[in-house]
């Protein structure tokens, strides 16, 4: 079970206390943000042509440099945009990240770039693994959500390729009021088909995302706990991104089977605990800007003046983004937030302050259940 961990199952350190103090586990690196769809969620709010300020190659390169900083183990680069595929050095910058010891996987977007030939190009010049996206389970609902007629078809035959080229995929799946009813749909859909990893994204109101609603906090909660049964027998790993509520699901489920902290802190399902905005990871703009992550739309500095280790290292949002002691309301009392700590982007989207609770999460901790009974 991946939960939140590592979108391609690449490096597993696991600091002490949950706090990736020094380092990223991974960085989203948005090369771009042109692309041919028009996703109704997109975070990006993609445009069908590069807008300005784009990084250069050289200073692409140079952040490659600069990321050489964050030390041993480095941490894993995801190349999205926008669609990657429109950069027209996008090979180059692999290579050069592969000459560094860097692994990169990518998340192109499905549209007629996206060939077999150029899959096994990009592979052969480093690609690790793909992300693709899934939001429906027949091509109505997918396509309806993409905003591009034969996407559906054309994402599964991308996955295919990626198997026949032995490239790892992750389907990653947008969580909405609307799609949440075809998630079985789709589940049964990749069980007859060959990924990594299915991560269901539980929409955050921000960019075109915001003609869209999220789930209630009940129905996250019936959802995840879905999930988390569906995980112990999937073909694939499960994981959730920013519904980080995940794990203090899964753990508590695994306490009811016996299990003890310790036992639960060494399996798999610990890989993703205490990854979240900010801490564990990093996000890294078309042009430049470094936010917490890329549903966390907080620019932090910019790595065309400053250097990401350090931005990542010492910003004060950064560091407080790591510290569960200074979050407020549930999350602040929660007895699982160094392992959880909620999605400080969705804290953001609804209030305004990354430190707040997560509005996503019905949880009442311990601590307010002990004051009740008072
Ligand atoms: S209250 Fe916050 S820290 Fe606790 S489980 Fe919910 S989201 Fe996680």
């Amino acid at each position: 079970m991946g939960m939140a961990g590592h979108p391609h199952g690449i490096g597993s350190v696991r600091p002490v206390g949950w706090a990736y103090d020094r380092a990223p586990m991974i960085i989203y690196w948005e090369l771009t943000n042109a692309c041919g769809l028009a996703c109704r969620h997109c975070r990006a709010t993609a445009m069908p042509l590069p807008a300005p300020g784009e990084l250069t190659t050289t200073e692409s390169v140079d952040l490659l440099d600069d990321i050489l900083g964050f030390d041993d183990p480095l941490p894993h680069v995801v190349f999205t945009g926008g669609d990657p595929l429109r950069r027209p050095d996008l090979d180059l910058l692999l290579r050069e990240a592969r000459d560094r010891g860097i692994g990169v996987s990518l998340a192109p977007a499905v549209t007629p770039l996206l060939t077999r030939e150029r899959l096994a190009e990009v592979a052969q010049a480093g690609v690790q693994a793909i992300s693709l996206s899934l939001d429906g389970s027949n091509a109505a609902l997918h396509d309806g959500v993409r905003g591009v007629e034969g996407t559906f078809d054309s994402t599964l035959e991308a996955l295919q390729w990626a198997n026949e080229l032995d490239v790892p995929v992750q389907i990653n799946t947008l969580v909405t009021d609307t799609t949440a009813a075809d998630l079985p749909a789709i589940y049964e859909l990749l069980s007859t088909r060959t990924l990594l990893r299915w991560s269901l994204f539980f929409l955050i109101s921000i960019g075109r995302g915001s003609q869209l609603t999220e789930l209630s906090a009940g129905e996250a909660e019936r959802l995840i706990v879905w999930l988390n049964g569906l995980a112990r027998t999937a073909p694939f790993q499960v994981k959730t991104t920013e519904a980080m509520q995940y794990r203090r699901i899964a753990a508590r489920a695994a306490r009811r089977r016996g299990l003890s902290d310790a036992e639960i802190e060494a399996s798999p399902m610990a890989r993703g605990f205490g990854i979240r905005d900010g801490n564990g990871i990093v996000f890294v703009s078309h042009d430049g800007n470094v936010t917490p992550s890329g549903f966390l739309p907080l620019p932090v500095g910019n790595v065309k003046q400053e250097s990401l280790v350090s931005l990542y290292r010492d910003e004060p949002t950064m560091r407080s983004l790591r510290r569960p002691e200074l979050f407020k309301g549930r999350c602040g009392r929660c007895e699982f937030n160094l392992w959880c700590g909620g999605s400080r982007a969705r804290a953001y989207a609804w209030t305004g302050d990354v430190l707040e609770s997560d509005p996503l999460c019905p949880y009442v901790p311990e601590a307010d259940r002990a004051m009740a009974h008072a």
